[in-house]
């Protein structure tokens, strides 16, 4: 730190400012006092008279005495300021002292951080290879159980009707558990990058009418709003289809048998948007905000139906992976009683590839 001129003087306890402060004063009032003696001497007049008295005391002892109570003001001032710098120095040491000593605790904290965090990755990874490898082994006996269900209600007519429920009931259930299974296997392998995507052209209404017969059948009434000519979605085929057939297993799940489900295509400038509207009760703003995370469900009451939470989690990621955006609008009809829900996947549309044909 630079130092001023009067903090140099004023070093050390024999300081020029000290010395100073007594030579100054004692000079001047020496000078005075000769001058004055030489200057009524010469003017012949009685020395010690009252106006040489006077003026002695005024230029030889009033003036140095003021001249000494500047410099030890001044001598005051400048020890005040370095005390203040002295502190100022102090405080710099201990907060430079406190920043080491909290850059070396967050250092370490990041360094915890960073083991615990390299720790949760592998228990993270161990876990999708665990799940993977059960639900990977959980497959083929289920699909021998399928196949064996199958046969067995192939021939039919030997079982009484009572045995005939209970195989038919055993199928659905077999064949919801297949689902659970791979839905289980394609997170698994979705969380560990295992999911390769064929990005192409799809066909859009194929696809959505493929769906929907596989998933509802005839046992549903579906609206269809499809544009006359849609061009091709950029997707991989496979989840592209996946992902409706989600948001469809959901509307059918979630909404009246009685009600019709409505599909909704939507093309613009640069996207395709497929909306699947029900007319269910409607999710609560609330519970929309957590029904993308994975085992999160709205409905958690007994009588709700059977589910694992994953189908719109699967469903976003999948969407995301293939740079598109999954959305909800609930309630679609805010003026019903019942007002449904309106999932949407969008996606690009596949640049330079022929419109399809009228799907409508
Ligand atoms: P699951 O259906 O197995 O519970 P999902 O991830 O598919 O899992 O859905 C999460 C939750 O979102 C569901 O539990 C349900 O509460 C809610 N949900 C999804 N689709 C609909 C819908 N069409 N109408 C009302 N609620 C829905």
């Amino acid at each position: 730190m630079k130092r001023n001129l009067f903090d140099q003087l004023n070093k050390g306890r024999f300081s020029s400012l000290a010395v100073l402060q007594w030579i100054l004063p004692l000079a001047l009032a020496v000078t005075a006092f000769l001058f004055e003696y030489a200057e009524h001497k010469s003017e012949e007049e009685l020395i010690f008279d009252l106006p040489f008295i006077s003026e002695v005391l005024i230029f030889g002892l009033l003036g140095p005495i003021c001249i000494w109570l500047v410099i030890v003001w001044m001598r005051h001032l400048v020890a005040a300021e370095r005390q203040a710098i002295a502190k100022i120095h102090a405080l710099n040491l201990e907060l430079e002292n406190k920043i080491i000593d909290r850059t070396a605790t967050l250092e370490q904290r990041n360094t915890e951080l960073d083991k615990a965090n390299h720790e949760l990755h592998k228990l993270d990874e161990m876990k999708s290879e665990f799940v993977s490898l059960v639900s990977h082994e959980l497959r083929a006996p289920l699909t021998a159980i399928n196949g064996g269900l199958e046969v067995a209600l192939q021939s039919a007519e030997s079982l009484t009707s009572e045995s005939r429920r209970t195989l038919e009931a055993m199928m659905n259930e077999s064949a919801r558990l297949t689902q659970y299974v791979q839905t289980i296997l394609d997170v698994s392998r979705l969380e560990a990058g295992r999911i390769t995507l064929n990005l192409g052209p799809v066909p859009v209404a194929p696809i959505l009418h493929r769906s929907v017969d596989v998933i509802l059948g005839t046992r549903r009434e579906i609206k269809w709003n499809l544009p006359a000519k849609i061009p091709p979605v950029w997707a991989d085929e496979i989840h592209y289809e996946q992902i409706f057939r989600n948001l469809l297993l959901n509307a059918d799940k979630y909404s009246p048998p009685k009600m019709p489900i409505e599909i909704n295509v939507h093309v613009d400038a640069h996207n395709i948007r497929v909306d699947v509207t029900d007319h269910g009760a409607g999710i609560p703003a609330d519970v929309q905000e957590k029904i993308f995370e994975r085992f999160q469900r709205g409905q958690t009451s007994e009588s709700a139906p059977p589910g694992w939470g994953l189908g719109l989690y699967f469903a976003k990621k999948l969407t995301e992976a293939q740079d598109g955006v999954l959305t909800l609008r609930s309630p679609a009809w805010p003026e019903l009683d019942a007002p449904g829900s309106s999932f949407s996947i969008t996606l690009p549309i596949a640049a330079d590839a022929p419109d399809e044909g009228d799907h409508a």
